[in-house]
């Protein structure tokens, strides 16, 4: 006996006394792994010309009820000694049992479709299983046993064909839990159209009637039953995406998703499109409620499945799909010609044309929901926003164009998300720029003094919150040819913010920067700062926003992180702070220093800038509260 690893065995037995209520989805899985192993074998005759058809495969479901055990078989490519170890003696996903630790009070969780334990699965309903399996082209079968709780057991066996029977001990009954309904016609008849209906391969079950009495012994009162078994197929095997539009239910797109996708959630939408013409395809593509966690990771493999005429090619093609719709999930059907190999897929041109027609169809499709149902988009938005903002930044901006429509932005003035077109169509004759500003929240945008001389002129500020936004901006530069302006810019376009200074603060500004000349490029007087003191304004490329990502990247290039802003302190003139400034230039300029740094580090603060020397600041902040 072979244990499994810990894992599996934890896995299994969650499975076993399973917090899952919906056991009837072990039947989804097991067909599923039916119609894949007979996949690839389809796909290896085709590729090797080894002359199989494809109506010479079934999925055969048979309920002893004498016995009490359900055998699905499939006469797909079957499973080795050592593939039957690997395959069913782990659990690979490994996220399972860290997601079951903080779940574990949560009772309706799938995590058997969310993480693929596939096939474990079966020891919600069975307390003992055996696959029995005899790879294509072996002449050897093996047969895997096991309970679920301790191990399995690989012996050799006898087996006709190649494939795989799974036969099932089905568990007594309890209080809770019918498992022998599983055994019944009308069960498995309504779990496969309700779950497998569009497997393309038959799904054969017993017929409901009992085979009709063949002949009667004359010498006996019994009838002798037929002893073959007739069959009936239950599916009717038309892929969901091969039907019309008119002909799908919403549940049945809901359906389809859950199984393709493994999610629990229902999917915020799907796209299918039927394309004839110079092109042939269809493709359904689905939007995910959540955005899956290990996006930006690297771990993260985008990808919609590939069929070429109803055959599964390969199951994650990346290049049908760019990178900013990764987390969309779905499948192209497509004529592909057949002798094209798993490798060679990536380089169809034919292939290509689809990929940039379905990004063409996927964007219509966002931005008519932007445009007339704005309330749906914004949902969608606040999921996805930052891959479409990463995808506006990635690639040097090649994809700007395509994306800068779909982006949007907190607008303080209009107290909504708006598109840069609402912006622009709502600007003020005379304003020049699209007003943004950068902070860790909404909030601490709309309390910067910047952004406040911004909107005290009345224009509109867009606020960013994210690291990637400023960056995305910087490749969009100008949208209908307004430049964007961050609110910190020490040019902000705006009359009269800054002042010309005048002779008398001449000198008390050109001291202020000799102050404090390692830390600022310049310091300027301003009046529209309202009741703030100070604040930080910058020149040239660099922004405030900027320098902070910057430093923040963890252990990245040393040249990166030195990047500073050029910094511009601005004094707000009309401020009870700049009259002491100008009593301390004419008799204390000792303290008038102390002043100066402590403003600085006021602005920095507003900023979430840090000030380096921390202890100094307070001391001086202390020292003037006490006087
Ligand atoms: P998944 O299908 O998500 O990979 P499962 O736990 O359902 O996970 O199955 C594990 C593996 O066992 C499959 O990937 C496949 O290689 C193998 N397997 C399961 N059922 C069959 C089958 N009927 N025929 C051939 N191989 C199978």
């Amino acid at each position: 006996m072979k244990s499994f690893k810990t894992e599996s065995k934890r896995i299994l037995d969650l499975m076993i006394n399973s917090i899952y209520t919906h056991k009837e989805i072990f039947l989804r899985e097991l067909i599923s792994n039916c119609s894949d192993a007979i996949d690839k074998l389809y796909y290896k005759s085709l590729s090797e010309n080894i002359g199989l058809n494809r109506g010479d495969f079934d999925i055969k479901i048979y309920a002893d009820k004498d016995k009490k055990t359900l055998t699905i078989s499939d006469n797909g490519i079957g499973m080795t000694e050592e593939e039957l170890e690997n395959n069913l003696g782990t659990i690979a996903k490994s996220g399972s049992l860290a997601f079951k630790n903080e779940n574990e009070k949560k009772e309706d969780i799938d995590i058997i479709g969310q993480f693929g334990v596939g096939f474990y699965s079966v020891f919600m309903v069975a307390d003992k299983v055996e696959v029995v399996s005899k790879a294509y082209g072996s002449d050897k079968a093996y047969v895997w046993s096991s309970n679920g709780s301790e191990g399995f057991e690989i012996k050799e066996t006898e087996k006709e064909g190649h494939g795989t029977d799974i036969i099932m001990h089905i568990k007594e009954d309890t209080n809770d839990d019918k498992y022998s309904e599983f055994l019944s016609y009308y069960k498995q008849r309504e779990l496969i159209k309700k779950y497998s209906d569009y497997i393309h391969y038959p799904i054969k079950i017993e017929a409901e009637t009992p085979a009709v009495p063949k002949e009667i012994d004359e010498n006996s009162d019994t009838i002798k039953m037929a002893t073959t078994i007739e069959w009936e197929t239950i599916n009717s095997m038309i892929p969901l995406w091969r039907k019309n539009k008119n002909e799908i239910t919403e549940d049945e797109y809901k359906e389809f998703y859950k199984d393709l996708t493994y999610d629990y959630l229902d999917p915020f939408m799907h796209m299918h499109y039927s394309v004839e013409g110079a092109i042939d395809y269809k493709a359904l593509i689905y939007v995910p409620k959540r955005c899956p966690e290990a996006y930006f990771s690297k771990y993260f493999e985008r990808g919609l499945k590939l069929y070429s005429n109803g055959v599964l090619i390969m199951d994650k093609c990346k290049d049908l799909i760019p990178e900013y719709f990764g987390f969309m999930q779905g499948l192209v059907d497509c004529e592909l010609s057949l002798n094209i190999s798993r490798e060679t897929v990536q380089h169809d041109r034919q292939l290509q044309r689809i990929a940039s027609n379905i990004e063409k169809q996927i964007r219509r499709e966002l931005q008519d929901m932007c445009d007339n149902d704005r309330e749906r988009y914004i949902e969608f938005y606040k999921t996805y926003g930052l891959q479409l903002k990463v995808g506006v930044y990635n690639n040097w901006g090649m994809d700007k164009d395509k994306l800068q429509d779909l982006i949007m932005f907190y607008s303080i003035k209009q107290d909504k998300y708006i598109t840069f077109k609402d912006y622009v169509e709502a600007m003020a004759e005379d304003q020049k720029y699209i007003y943004y500003g950068t902070g860790s929240s909404i909030l601490s945008i709309k309390k910067m003094p910047q952004t406040e001389k911004v909107l005290n002129s009345g224009y509109d500020v867009l606020c960013m919150t994210e690291n990637v936004d400023e960056f995305a901006i910087k490749y969009v530069a100008s949208y209908k040819e307004k430049e964007f302006k961050n609110v910190t810019d020490g040019d902000t376009g705006i009359e009269n913010a800054t002042e010309e200074v005048t002779d008398e603060d001449k000198p008390i500004v050109d001291f202020i920067k000799e102050t404090l000349a390692t830390e600022v490029f310049d310091v300027r007087l301003s009046k529209k700062l309202g009741d703030h003191p100070v604040c930080l304004t910058t020149e040239g490329e660099v922004s405030l926003e900027m320098e902070k990502v910057f430093r923040a990247i963890p252990e990245g290039d040393p040249n990166a992180q030195n990047v500073r802003a050029k910094k511009v302190l601005e004094i707000n003139s009309e401020h009870k702070i700049y009259n002491k400034i100008k009593g301390l230039f004419e008799n204390n300029k000792d303290e008038l220093k102390e002043i100066a740094e402590v403003l600085l580090c006021e602005a920095k603060l507003i900023e979430g800038l840090p000030v380096e020397d921390m202890a100094r600041f307070v001391s001086l902040v202390t020292k003037y509260m006490a006087e």
